[in-house]
């Protein structure tokens, strides 16, 4: 334990051994900022601090559990999960459950997601009869996630003609109203948004200092991962919280700053010298993560963005190889040529899936990579877009677990009421909705004594309510003694969810049910996981927290050997031996809504840097020059990006360029191409690139009838090889065959070559002429 700061340089022990006051780490990507954090924590509890006592403010709650992983290694003990860990969202919320009564708010209250939110508001929209194509529900909540994350409540927003005014100009000039409608909607249903996690935190320690107080004194230090991320609302908790011990540790780099758009503030970072009395800034300078083509490359990035502060990244590491860069005809195009790469780079470099990560600008990119990856049968998993958890059958089970700890969470009532079917029609769930109006109580509370209220709604209806009402509360009962995962068995047994799947039938009613077994095994998981790393329960209130505030990244347990595809935002603090960050091209990297101002490039300029440094030895760069969007197939321009890099660092390799040989081409055929000759300088005065020469394309066919990567019977007598075999190879040369081995798609052949050595090959790929 002793020898763990040995495991640092002297930059990083410094941060780590000053155990109290305000200290801001500003370093560049990959300097070991995340590990001084992690360190420091380490430190702080061997020099007797009690874990109770911290509290670490991290990214997603997956760096939290590792850092808390690493801990305890380090200190070897069972205290690090005593640790307060976590993103911003998480903390925060279970300490609102604690003060929640503070507020007016159950300690139970829901956490609506982005889908239950905007639900909500397209529902007001509807209500108050507004024009739903001017009144966009998801430009709506994003200006109302604005408004909250930079504090402005209802009143303030009433109080404020500036605001107003610029709403009325956006032609929504009802906004305030629709804002006011959704707050009290969600205070009913006694639920918080994500941005209310925040907000709500600021109300509960500025009204309350006795509150204040108590954090203060339970919190002496706290330490933040990627503060140049933080939003305004993050900022006013975080200094409020630190403001009576100062001990306080933020880490952050100015140059990977992304998240503006979300109101994410850079002046955080240049501020906090003046926020508090004696703050030490210390700087790290060497980079452990990347080649020295990678680090320079970067450097030479950033270095173009007027705004931002000076800063040093070196690295002792190797060399490396050169950033290659790749264009093609589309983007089909472009997913294999990256899918041809990574399986050739596992072949040749041993290397793993999970080594490699493929990258993009835009959610939709995705699409081109993984049909190139599923062709090629490379496992790969999608981070972002649709959560497992907002899956509909899953969604529906968390539902009902949702009503049993809040029967007033309407949008989960809503959901589930009459699902699956149980004859409660829209008539009546209208009716309940009105009574609930007028007599100011939850639509559950109306269900509950149907009997003693007026409604039109016939005896048989009424019985179907009280049912529904019977069966959350006997849920409620067994609450009381079951964990989540007894929970949610019970609950999807006895609502009739999994019997209304079975009756489907189809496919997809199959492969909803295999859905909602592994939530129930990720649930059996969550629980034991808790009881060992959180000394909890594994409550289905613990449970329904860690799902809401959950980001995908959060579901990952890194025991499975996949290649990852996300966007740069989510790349965030990662790291990869492979990076492929697809699409460089104008008006998609940099974005074409982000090209308005010199701020917006040097946001976008900034992502592309994170994109850049998650490489540890090897990136690609690649784009096509053509690319459908917005439902046109528009010709793409490469990124200004590319041309950015000091061209020292770059490799240029022969994309398929030439739209006259595009009829006759696979596109595939490439993949083997010697690349070393068709290396390109870099393109000068526009000219654009050339492609393969006539000769080149009549040796490619003539190959080309070998093997495709489609030809999953592959025979390896029909080819006509055997040992023996003199065989041409597009980048070997000649060689003979040695060995043969496996079957089918997966025949190998060991190979020697003339001048390339011993080389393993898998036939079906290696596209061999017989000489
Ligand atoms: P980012 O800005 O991307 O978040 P970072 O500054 O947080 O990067 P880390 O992720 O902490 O950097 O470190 C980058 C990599 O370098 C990690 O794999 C880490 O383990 C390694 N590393 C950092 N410092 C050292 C060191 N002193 N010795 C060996 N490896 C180190
Ligand atoms: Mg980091």
């Amino acid at each position: 334990m002793q020898n763990y700061l040995e495991q640092l340089n002297d930059a990083q022990r410094a941060p780590v051994l000053q155990k109290d006051g305000a200290m801001i780490v500003i370093a560049g990507a990959g300097s070991g900022k995340t590990r001084v954090l992690t360190f420091r924590i380490a430190y702080l509890m061997s020099q007797g601090v009690d874990p109770f006592n911290i509290l670490s403010l991290t990214f997603t709650n997956k760096a939290a559990r590792e850092m808390k992983k690493r801990i305890s290694e380090i200190v070897g003990s069972s205290e690090a999960k005593n640790l307060w860990m976590g993103t911003f969202h998480s903390i925060f919320a279970k300490i609102l459950r604690f003060e929640a009564d503070k507020l007016g708010y159950p300690s139970n209250f829901t956490i609506y997601d982005t889908q239950d939110s905007q639900s909500v508001i397209r529902a007001v929209i509807k209500e108050m009869n507004l024009d739903k194509d001017v009144y966009k529900y998801k430009q709506v909540y994003s200006r109302i996630s604005s408004y909250k994350n930079s504090l402005v409540t209802v009143k303030a927003y009433f109080n404020n003609p500036e605001l107003m005014e610029a709403d009325a100009m956006a032609k929504m000039p009802r906004l305030g109203d629709i804002y006011k409608s959704y707050v009290d909607k969600c205070f009913k249903a006694g639920a918080m948004d994500f941005d209310d996690l925040l907000l709500k935190t600021n109300e509960l320690l500025t009204r309350f200092p006795q509150v204040l107080a108590k954090y203060q004194n339970r919190f002496r230090y706290i330490l933040v991962d990627e503060y140049q991320d933080t939003n305004h609302s993050q900022y006013l908790i975080v200094r409020a919280l630190s403001d009576k011990f100062q001990n306080i540790c933020v880490v952050g780099d100015d140059a990977q700053s992304i998240y503006a758009f979300r109101g994410a503030n850079i002046n955080n970072i240049l501020n906090f010298q003046k926020d508090y009395d004696d703050v030490k800034l210390y700087r790290l300078e060497q980079n452990y993560r990347s080649t020295k083509n990678i680090v320079h490359a970067a450097n030479s990035i950033i270095e173009k963005n007027k705004t931002r502060l000076e800063k040093v990244v070196w690295t002792a590491n190797d060399e490396g190889a050169k950033i290659k860069v790749n264009r093609t005809m589309t983007d089909g195009d472009e997913g294999r040529f990256v899918a041809g790469n990574i399986f050739e780079t596992k072949m040749n470099e041993q290397a793993q899936n999970g080594d490699f990560a493929i990258l993009y600008r835009t959610n939709a990119q995705s699409r081109a990579m993984e049909d190139a990856l599923r062709k090629k049968d490379i496992p790969y998993r999608i981070y972002g877009g649709l959560s497992f958890y907002q899956r509909k059958e899953i969604k529906d089970v968390l539902s009902y677990l949702r009503l049993v700890l809040n029967p007033k969470d309407e949008e989960a009532l809503k959901r589930v009421i009459n699902y699956p079917a149980r004859g409660i029609g829209q008539t009546t769930i209208e009716r309940v909705t009105v009574a609930a109006n007028h007599y100011e109580r939850s639509m559950f509370e109306v269900m509950q004594n149907i009997d003693k209220i007026d409604l039109k709604i016939n005896k048989g209806t009424k019985g179907k309510l009280q049912d529904f009402t019977t069966m959350i509360e006997s849920f409620q009962v067994l609450n009381k003694s079951y964990d989540a995962f007894q929970m949610a068995e019970h609950v999807s047994k006895k609502t009739g969810l999994v019997q209304e799947l079975k009756k489907d039938g189809t496919p997809e009613g199959i492969a909803r049910i295999e859905n909602i077994e592994e939530l129930l095994n990720g649930m059996r998981d969550f629980v034991e996981e808790q009881k060992e790393l959180a000394d909890t329960t594994g409550s289905l209130s613990e449970f329904l927290e860690d799902v809401a505030l959950a980001t995908d990244l959060d579901n990952d347990k890194g025991d499975e050997d996949r290649v990852a595809l996300m966007t740069v935002h989510l790349a965030k603090g990662l790291e990869f031996p492979y990076v492929y960050i697809v699409g460089m091209e104008e008006e998609l990297f940099p974005s074409g809504m982000s090209m308005n101002t010199r701020a917006e490039l040097e946001e976008e300029r900034r992502l592309f840097y994170v994109a850049l440094t998650r490489a540890e030895k090897q990136a690609y760069l690649t784009y096509t020059q053509s690319r459908y969007r917005w439902g046109k197939l528009i010709d793409a321009e490469p990124s200004r990006f590319i041309e950015e890099i000091d061209a020292g660092y770059l490799e240029y390799l022969t994309p398929i360029t030439e739209h006259r040989y595009r009829p006759l081409l696979d596109a595939d055929i490439f993949e083997d191409v010697d690349k070393s000759k068709l290396r390109l300088r870099k393109p000068q005065g526009g000219t654009p690139p050339k492609g393969p020469t006539e000769d080149q394309l009549r040796k490619l066919r003539r190959l080309r009838p070998v093997a495709s990567d489609t030809d999953k019977n592959f025979n390896a007598k029909d080819a006509n090889l055997q040992i023996g075999t003199v065989v041409e190879h597009v980048r070997f040369g000649k060689g003979k065959i040695l060995k043969i081995e496996g079957v089918g798609a997966d025949t190998k052949a060991e190979i020697k070559f003339e001048n390339g050595g011993l080389k393993k090959l898998l036939l079906r790929f290696a596209k061999l002429n017989v000489i």
